[in-house]
């Protein structure tokens, strides 16, 4: 696995267990992108050479493989710079239409790409935000959707996957709820597409978004998918070239879907890069890797349990999660854990996480991370548990 990731490759030392924040980009993705910028660049929707036509040929035919890896049409994928410009474009077009009155339903465990726009939307449109609280074992108390979930609520918006406890969303439960009451559904898959190909149509959500670094593509774009009969009836997010039928000096119309949501020229050649990446990933065994994903966090969280004074944050068990497992050793902070990490060789990430409401509710400031990926192997899991019972006796 290691080989086909370049900076892997050539760093044989580098225990990388960061891959929640960006997973190492893989070399189809690389040589896509290369093979486009020196073969096929040009603006997209705009020329009408050979060149340009080669480029829109390959834009749309990333678009496809998009629309492969979640199991939808072509035509409900919109390329953005990532997972946060489609949460907030949802939270933007999509609330356009709402008022006060309407409310929003999210959870405590959510990234702040995923918190702040609908903070935001609260500020614009005197909307009401309601919070999906979590369990100890930071699993989304969904037991208390019928009591949150109202006649007025619109939409509900929740993470996939946590990118700090690894816990996992029981998607049906929350669509089966939210439909119940009429409202939406946007899920965001940033933490989850790196562990394989999704289903949407099984999943049954209305929107889903996902960044391209974290699924081994480049960096710079991303994906909001959303049902062809919603995109066609949203308003347009940012106004540029692109995303319009006809302007002129009264105003303008809008393109269809989903160009109407990409103004200005889009991340051509990472969007087709990130489409080697999917075309990659389509191609592997996932219930094997899976499997081996699910066996190397069991071997962590063992290790872990070894460590005097460390706390695992959520569940200890590694079965129905994603491989992210994030905690604190009491007396230690997570900057300096890491930093003696790094010495040996380790990258892990220590912080907030973007996820100061859910750290909040999970009683901790900050708390250290390490996130396994595919390419990751039993070497730096021991290498982990080697470097943090030197941080605990180097630090104290
Ligand atoms: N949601 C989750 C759960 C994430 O982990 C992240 C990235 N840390 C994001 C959203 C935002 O992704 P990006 O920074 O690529 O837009």
């Amino acid at each position: 696995m290691r080989s086909g990731f370049p900076l892997l490759a050539a760093q044989a030392g580098l225990h990388y267990l960061d891959s929640a924040a960006t997973a190492q980009i893989h070399r189809d993705a690389l040589d896509a992108v290369l093979r486009h910028e020196t073969g096929s660049r040009a603006n997209v929707m705009r020329g009408t050479y050979a060149l340009a036509d080669a480029a829109d040929r390959a834009y749309e035919s990333a678009r496809g493989a998009a629309a492969r890896f979640l199991n939808v049409a072509a035509e409900e994928i919109v390329f953005t710079s990532g997972a946060t410009a489609a949460l907030n474009l949802v939270a933007h077009s999509f609330g356009a239409g709402l008022q006060a009155g309407d409310r929003v339903l999210v959870s405590q465990a959510e990234h702040h790409s995923n918190f702040v726009p609908w903070l935001m939307l609260r500020e614009r449109k005197g909307i009401a935000l309601d919070v999906l609280p979590v369990r100890p074992d930071g699993q989304l108390d969904l037991g208390r959707l019928p009591q949150l979930l109202r006649e007025e609520t619109r939409l509900v918006a929740l993470t996939q996957c946590s990118n700090v406890t690894g816990a996992i969303t029981d998607v049906a439960a929350v669509v089966d709820a939210a439909r119940r009451v009429g409202a939406r559904v946007v899920l965001d898959g940033a933490q989850a597409v790196q562990h394989g190909p999704q289903d949407l149509r099984a999943l049954g959500v209305d929107f889903y978004a996902f960044s391209g670094h974290k699924c081994f593509g480049p960096g710079g774009v991303g994906v909001l998918w959303g049902r062809a009969e919603l995109l066609c009836t949203l308003p347009p997010f940012c106004g540029g070239g692109g995303m319009v039928g006809e302007v002129n000096l009264d105003g303008f119309s809008w393109a269809e879907a989903p160009r109407r949501f990409e103004a200005g020229t889009p991340p051509i050649a990472q969007a087709v890069g990130l489409a080697a990446a999917l075309d990659w990933m389509m191609s592997l065994d996932w219930p094997r890797l899976r499997e081996r994903e699910t066996a190397l966090c069991a071997r962590l969280l063992d290790g872990l349990r070894e460590i005097p004074g460390l706390r695992v944050l959520g569940s200890m068990a590694a079965e129905g999660r994603a491989p992210i497992v994030s905690f604190e050793i009491a007396g230690l902070h997570p900057h300096d854990i890491c930093q003696v990490l790094d010495a040996h060789g380790l990258a892990l990430r220590g912080g907030h996480h973007c996820a100061q409401p859910l750290l909040a509710a999970l009683g901790v400031e900050a708390c250290t991370r390490a996130s396994l990926a595919l390419y990751n192997d039993e070497s730096d899991v021991a290498a982990l548990l080697d470097g943090l019972r030197h941080a605990a006796k180097a630090l104290r």
